[in-house]
């Protein structure tokens, strides 16, 4: 008999990124800000020194030393993967069996629900009421009673944009005992203080995950991060594959971390960026009885209702404007202001005449 592809790869298919010719990309939740000459030019020098014919640093001591002194945690807790997608695929293969359950929320992050079930895990799913908000007390329920081997959650929460208190963060975490709660804070820089980065030493049942991908606008060099306590590390430092990340990301990321007032400047930017976004659209709603509903964001992009949302997100796609449609929903990350402007006169010309 032939090779027959095992029941979970049948009906999957490949990633499919947003193909097309777009002068505005706000679909992908990236930095809208490129790297500036002069830290270009430092990668550049340290790159043509690395020495091809080695393998990486195993550990990316260096780069998790540099993340560690700028998020105020010890550096053995951290560890360095090819983007934190990585991570979630290794969180979901290794720290749970086969046949385990994964609970995740939703709306949220819809890769922990496809590698969780790569793994083999049963996937269950906790649905968020109207108000997109986190019921911690029915969740901590639900996953009680279903006995889930992992919770895995965004906060602030892709796409909600949304956030969950710290308190109730960690109230999950200490109610959740047996199971091992992954906090996903790859939105943390633009919110005002949930994240519990700094106690992960303290619960035994808690990873938090980072990302250079937003606020640091390295998504290319695909660089994540998990801290955790010493027993959680250890693990995933074994389960992981030996050079997971290549030389000329980990230099990247080094380098970055050199420059706190440049990363500062990123994130401010970024955030005057999102709260004007969302104050066109408060303004826009206003006038615009199709935008059913607008969350008050904390992330990067802001998540909104609207009436025919699928018709609002082709018309702007024919005008080279990408942003991303889910189901009614539409999630349209922060640009420069040119981005911002095009984007919202496209909408709004479609709004009014659809
Ligand atoms: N977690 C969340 C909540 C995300 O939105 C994303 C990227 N869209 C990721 C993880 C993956 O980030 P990375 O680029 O580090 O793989």
């Amino acid at each position: 008999m032939a090779y027959q592809l095992p029941e979970k790869l049948r009906n999957l298919e490949p990633y499919q990124p947003n193909i097309g010719q777009f002068h505005v990309r706000l679909d992908a939740n990236e930095s809208f800000i490129s790297l500036p000459e002069d830290i270009r030019k430092e990668i550049g020098e340290k790159v043509s020194q690395i020495e091809f014919n080695r393998y990486p640093d195993p550990y990316a001591v260096e780069l998790c030393g540099k993340f560690a002194q700028y998020f105020g945690v010890p550096s053995d807790l951290v560890v360095a993967t090819n983007g934190s997608d990585e991570l979630l695929f290794l969180l979901t293969s290794c720290f749970a069996n086969a046949g385990d359950k994964l609970m995740m929320v939703k709306p949220d992050f819809s890769m922990y629900g496809i590698y969780a079930e790569l793994a083999g895990m049963q996937v269950e799913v906790f649905e968020k009421d109207d108000s997109l908000q986190i019921g911690v007390d029915a969740l901590i329920a639900a996953a009680k009673e279903k006995r889930v081997q992992i919770l895995m959650f965004s906060n602030p929460c892709n796409p909600s944009s949304l956030i969950e208190s710290r308190e109730d963060v960690l109230k999950i975490v200490s109610a959740l005992e047996d199971t091992l709660v992954i906090v996903d804070e790859a939105y943390m820089e633009f919110a005002d203080g949930a994240s519990v980065l700094d106690v992960v030493a303290d619960y035994p049942n808690m990873m938090v995950l980072k990302t250079l991908s937003k606020a640091f606008g390295l998504a290319a060099a695909r660089l994540g991060f998990a801290v955790a306590n010493e027993t959680l590390i250890h693990a995933l430092k074994a389960a992981k594959s030996p050079y997971n990340v290549n030389t000329m990301s980990q230099v990247v990321g080094s380098v970055i971390f050199d420059h706190p007032e440049y990363i500062k400047d990123c994130i401010e930017k970024i955030r005057v960026s999102r709260n004007s976004l969302y104050e066109s659209f408060v303004a826009l709603k206003a006038r615009q009885p199709k935008i059913k509903s607008l969350m008050n964001t904390k992330s990067n992009f802001v998540y909104m209702e609207v009436e025919d949302a699928a018709g609002a997100y082709q018309a702007l796609r024919e005008q080279g404007v990408a942003i991303r449609l889910m189901k009614n929903y539409l999630r349209i990350c922060a640009g420069s202001e040119a981005e911002n402007k095009a984007m919202l006169e496209a909408l709004e010309t479609y709004l009014k005449g659809a």
